[in-house]
Order: C-alpha cells, then structure tokens, then sequence
C-alpha cells in the first residue's frame, strides 16, 4: 500500500526555472528511501510540496489517497501532523528552550501539560539530549541541534518523515548516530524520505535511491 504517489509533479519557478519536471513515483508505507543529485537538482523542492509548504505548478501529490490539492488551509496543520519534516536549517527558535521547541506543535493541541512533559523528555532522551531540556537552542552545537530538529520533526509520531540533509552539519559518528535513529524509526513503522548528497549514507543500504537531476528523476 502506498503513503506517497506524485503523479507528472512539475514545479516552475519565476521566471523560467525547471526546478521539477514531469516527476511520477510512489513509496509505499514503511519504506525507507533516498533521494540524491547534485545541488540545486530539486531535492528541496520536492520535499517542500510533499509538505504543501508550496505548490506543484502541474501534476498532482497524493498522501495517503487523497490528493493534497483537495485539503483546505484549514486541515494543513493536521496534515503536517502526520508527516514530519527535518529542515536542513532546522528553523528552530534560537532564543527559546530545547523543551519549548520540541513542545511547541503539541502545545497548540489540547493535550495536558503532564503528557506534554512525558513525551518531550522521552524523545530528548532517546536522542541523546537528556537534560538540555532547558538550554537555549542557540547555546547548542551544531549537532544538539540537528537532534532537536529531529525530536521536534518526530515528536506527533508522524507517519511520512521528510529529511533534508540531517546530516549535513555532523561529523561521521554523529552522522552514523542520526543514521541510527532513522533506522529505528523506519523499523517502527514511520516511512522515511531522506535528501541528501551524501552516498555514502545510502551505498551499502540496500534501499531505494531516486536520483534527481535537474528536476528529472533518472531512474523513475
Ligand atoms: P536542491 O535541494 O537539490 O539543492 P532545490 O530544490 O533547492 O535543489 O532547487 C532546485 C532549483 O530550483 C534550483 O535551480 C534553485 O535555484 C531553484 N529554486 C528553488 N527554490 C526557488 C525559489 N523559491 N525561487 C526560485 N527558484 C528556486
Ligand atoms: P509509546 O511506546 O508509543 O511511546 P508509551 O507507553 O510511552 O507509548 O505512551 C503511550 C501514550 O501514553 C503516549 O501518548 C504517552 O505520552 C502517554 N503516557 C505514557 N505514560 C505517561 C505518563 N506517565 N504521563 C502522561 N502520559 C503518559
């Protein structure tokens, strides 16, 4: 069964800028997949409309069924509690706490503050953050950071998690550490799409590689 399917998704961008073109795939639910090319190939593009952060210029993005078109402004929060995103630059708030942004899609939910504290510790452990829980963001290393992205992307037990180069800022055993994590989420369910330039992250993976270049997908 498919989490994911873009049919003929082409994204233009002003004035004349090919940034996808013409691209049709689907991941199915529980897959790990990769997705490579060199910079500016459309990596970031394609995650950005899967997280309607923008929208195809043609071609139509199906989640779970049901085209991503057809979702009011109105449900796009609800959407994007189902799928998980790891921003490249993580866009996280530099003057607030390691809890605060980790707790902040939850806080605007009516859950109680006693859960709320039970699932932002739990995941700061698991990611190896166990008290930074009050710092400020922009006291961390690059690398605290990145898992605080990664807590805050995971922290609604999302179903799709979209990863835009989460490795891009650590040295290799932080980055086998991240790697880790992705696998023990994908192996408890959680799709996974991560974009990254980096091979050796996916050569001995054995997982599905999609290779972008210049907005055209290579090996549909
Ligand atoms: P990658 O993530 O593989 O580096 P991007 O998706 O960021 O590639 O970019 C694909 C192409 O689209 C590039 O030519 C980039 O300059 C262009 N692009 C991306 N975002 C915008 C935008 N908001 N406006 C105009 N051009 C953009
Ligand atoms: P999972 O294996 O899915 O992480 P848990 O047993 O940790 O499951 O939690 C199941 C649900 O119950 C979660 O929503 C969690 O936040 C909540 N929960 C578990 N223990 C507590 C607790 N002591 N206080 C508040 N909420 C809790």
């Amino acid at each position: 069964e498919d989490i994911l399917r873009l049919e003929r998704v082409s994204k233009v961008y002003k004035p004349n800028i090919r940034a996808l073109d013409d691209i049709t795939f689907s991941v199915a639910k529980g897959e790990f997949i990769f997705i490579t090319g060199p910079s500016g190939s459309g990596k970031s593009t394609l995650l950005n409309l899967i997280f309607r952060a923008e929208k195809p210029t043609s071609g139509e993005i199906f989640f779970e069924g049901r085209p991503l078109s057809s979702f009011p402004r109105k449900e796009i929060p609800f959407l994007r509690r189902k799928i998980g995103f790891v921003f490249q630059d993580f866009k996280l708030l530099e003057n607030h706490t390691v809890f605060e942004n980790v707790a902040i899609s939850l806080e605007i939910q009516d859950i109680p503050e006693g859960e709320i504290r039970y699932r932002v510790l739990k995941i700061l452990k698991r990611l190896g953050l166990a008290g930074k829980e009050n710092q400020l963001v922009k006291q961390l290393s690059g690398g605290e950071k990145q898992r605080v992205a990664l807590a805050r992307a995971v922290i609604n037990r999302p179903r799709l998690l979209l990863a835009d180069e989460p490795t891009g800022n650590l040295d290799a055993r932080r980055t086998e550490e991240v790697m880790e994590i992705f696998e023990d989420l994908n192996a408890e369910g959680t799709t996974i799409i991560l974009a990254t330039h980096d091979h050796s992250l996916f050569v001995d993976s054995h997982r599905r590689v999609l290779l972008l270049d210049e907005g055209r997908l290579l090996n549909p």
